[in-house]
């Protein structure tokens, strides 16, 4: 295990955030890395990234959250914005069915611009609108599996498994990178 005992090794990830507009991406970051919420958030102006630290196995691990610069429209996002992004989460709003449907859009963009071991979740954000779902969780279940996805519902809002899907997502990234370094 000589990766494990160079301790000059440290991680940075970069990870990126899509899905289609207003489901609340920019509040997801902000509530994973500031823990803070904005009910009137415009759409995100210019590419902005968030670095954000955790330590697994006594590695520090750092990665860097990119946000899309309210360019939601397909094909918009450029492929710099993908450009050696080893993990994505692709987030779709539990209260409108179409950003669900758009998520294989979004798949397919990821796999044109991305490696194939890319770690991808599927992240149903707006949990606490369960009220006005319009996308079951066995659906989304359904859909992860077929696409080898992991998922969670989230909120932003009520900061419910916010920072669960972020670290999830970069567990797993370092569990394939330190295969590889082995
Ligand atoms: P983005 O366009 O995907 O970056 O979405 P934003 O983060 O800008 O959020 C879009 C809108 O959804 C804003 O009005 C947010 O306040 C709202 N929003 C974001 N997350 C949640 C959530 O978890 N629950 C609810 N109810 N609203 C949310
Ligand atoms: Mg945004």
């Amino acid at each position: 295990m000589s990766y494990q005992d160079d301790q000059s090794e440290d991680y940075l990830f970069k990870v990126v955030l899509i899905g289609d507009s207003a489901v609340g991406k920019s509040n997801l970051l902000s509530r994973y890395a500031r823990n803070e919420f904005n009910s009137n958030s415009k759409a995100t102006i210019g590419v902005e990234f968030q670095t954000q630290s955790m330590e697994i196995d006594g590695k520090e691990v750092k990665a860097q959250i990119w946000d899309t610069a309210g360019q939601e429209r397909f094909r918009a996002v450029t492929s710099a914005y993908y450009r050696g992004a080893v993990g994505a989460l692709i987030v779709y709003d539990i209260s409108r069915r179409g950003t669900f449907e758009n998520v294989s859009r979004w798949l397919d963009e990821l796999k044109v611009h991305s490696d194939s071991s890319v770690v991808v979740m599927l992240v149903g954000n707006k949990s606490d609108l369960a009220h006005i779902r319009e996308v079951s969780v066995e659906e989304a279940t359904a859909l992860a599996e077929k696409n080898t996805m992991s998922f969670m519902e989230t909120s932003a809002l009520e900061s419910v498994n916010v920072v669960d899907a972020f670290q999830t997502v970069l567990k797993e990234i370092h569990k394939i990178v330190s295969k590889k370094a082995l």
